[in-house]
């Protein structure tokens, strides 16, 4: 199960998924509760203690202040550590590299470095259950994360979503984004007008 937790809140934040095995059948207990970046300026710990008791990681997609800025309070409530990119970053404790497996709910991720909006972006994407983490890569509707912040870059932008969209395939099932709406409709199809659009603009 996924939820966003920062839904409604109305502060500057990024997405924050909450991702839980799936409490069915034999499969309930078997799994890792994953939070996919904190989110910032809201009470996360709050949102986080009417669903879960416990956190076993937060995983990072990249440490722009809206995706880590609750990092320490979910850390000192939790007794949770942090995985992303880059481990010299304060909010990071633990080293994600391209093409490493990381365990979300039941699923198996594969991490993609995908550098241009940020550089030490990742998206995670699962082929089984066809779920694409895309951090700040690419939104719904067409739209692709900004390029004019520290370490971003247009080129290396376009060449991060070519990346992404053949890692994945047309069985994409949902592509949560950093801000914004998930995409169900035709995901696929999202990354692939986003890519356009990146493109025409690089
Ligand atoms: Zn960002």
């Amino acid at each position: 199960m996924i939820h966003n937790i920062a839904r409604d809140v109305d502060a500057f934040t990024s997405n924050a998924f909450l991702v839980s095995p799936a409490a069915r059948g034999d499969h309930g207990a078997d799994g890792r509760t994953v939070l996919v970046d904190t989110g910032a300026n809201f009470d996360a710990v709050s949102h986080l203690q009417g669903d879960v008791d416990h956190l076993d990681a937060v995983v990072i997609t990249h440490t722009h202040p809206d995706h880590v800025g609750n990092v320490d309070a979910i850390r000192d409530r939790f007794d949770v550590e942090t995985w992303g990119f880059d481990a010299s970053h304060p909010a990071v404790d633990n080293r994600i590299d391209d093409g490493d497996v990381v365990r979300i709910g039941t699923d198996a991720f594969r991490a993609l470095h995908t550098p241009g909006h940020a550089v030490d972006h990742l998206c995670l994407y699962d082929p089984d259950s066809g779920v694409l983490f895309a951090g700040d890569l690419v939104f719904a509707g067409g739209s692709f994360g900004r390029t004019d912040l520290p370490g971003g870059d247009g080129r290396t932008l376009v060449e991060s979503i070519e990346r992404v969209v053949e890692a994945v395939d047309e069985t994409l099932q949902v592509l949560h984004t950093g801000h914004g709406p998930s995409v169900l409709d035709d995901p696929f199809g999202a990354l692939e007008q986003s890519l356009q659009a990146a493109r025409a603009r690089a």
